[in-house]
């Protein structure tokens, strides 16, 4: 039962976050966070949490969403991830999921983004129609997984055994390639790593945890983001399709987003443009040499 099997994953999740939760700030209002200019007041948990907060005129939503999207990059190797400031990738895993995934999908949709959906490959299995929905609208598409283990508590042999059996179900619900990887709970190793990478897959890191997994509002999990957004300047967010504050608060964030400048980023499977290669594509020497 997926549902199950993700229930247990979540507990998981939150037992391995919960080190680096302690010192996360649950708190500050929407008004407060998003506000170019930082009051001095200290956040209020309970403003966060507020449903009022929720109100498209509290979000400062926009008439206008679109122009957020910015750059597709082709990627061979997490090496070739380079962000620029102000540049972010949205990445959803868990999923497909009936109803969240949709949402999000009409979400990303109004503001013209493409995002990467991680998927179980048990999850596409069961709902091969939402995942061949999000192919449909142009999005990237990775695998985590078949049963969303924590990969650095099995042998290496079972792990590379998830990571097959997750691709091969993702692919085969998608009928397209699933060219890129995260490590449930991100929870890696070395050796897996290099599996990985030596087996036409990137690995999906994150630099920007929205933290979507724990019980807290919608706002919330947008006031975090964008905090920790605004520490970093760019990177990877993760989220998760399954849950609905999450399917709540992606129109709150991508419009915060917006407003501060920054442009969503696709990644794409293939060698990078910026690269030697495609300027001097009829260099014998580098093909030689590859
Ligand atoms: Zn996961």
């Amino acid at each position: 039962m997926p549902f199950r099997v993700l229930c247990a994953a979540a507990t998981v999740a939150l037992l391995l976050s919960s080190c680096a939760g302690k010192h996360q700030t649950e708190g500050g209002t929407l008004a407060l966070s998003f506000a170019p200019t930082t009051a001095t007041s200290p956040a209020k948990k309970a403003d966060a949490d507020s449903p009022i907060a929720l109100k498209p005129a509290a979000w400062g939503r926009l008439s206008d969403p679109k122009g957020l999207a910015g750059r597709t990059i082709e990627v061979s190797s997490l090496s070739d991830v380079k962000l620029r400031d102000k540049e972010v990738v949205l990445t959803f895993d868990d999923g497909p999921m009936p109803k969240k995934t949709e949402k999000i999908l009409a979400t990303l949709d109004e503001f013209g983004v493409k995002a990467s959906f991680m998927m179980v490959g048990e999850m596409a299995k069961a709902h091969p129609e939402i995942a061949r929905e999000v192919v449909a609208d142009g999005h990237t598409i990775g695998s985590h997984t078949y049963r969303h283990p924590d990969l650095a508590h099995m042998s290496y042999d079972d792990a590379v055994a998830e990571i097959e059996k997750g691709r091969k179900a993702v692919e085969a619900a998608t009928d397209v390639e699933a060219d890129f990887f995260r490590f449930p709970y991100l929870a890696d190793s070395k050796k897996l790593r290099q599996w990985v990478g030596s087996h036409r897959m990137v690995v999906m890191d994150v630099q920007v945890d929205s933290k979507d997994y724990f019980n807290v509002s919608p706002a919330a999990v947008a006031t975090r983001t964008m905090d920790a957004l605004r520490a970093h300047h760019k990177g990877i967010i993760l989220m998760h399709d399954i849950h609905p504050r999450t399917a709540a608060m992606l129109p709150a964030l991508l419009t915060q987003l917006k407003a501060e400048g920054y442009k969503v980023v696709q990644l794409k499977y293939g060698k990078p443009a910026s690269d030697m290669v495609a300027s001097s594509a009829v260099t014998k020497p580098l093909f030689a040499t590859n």
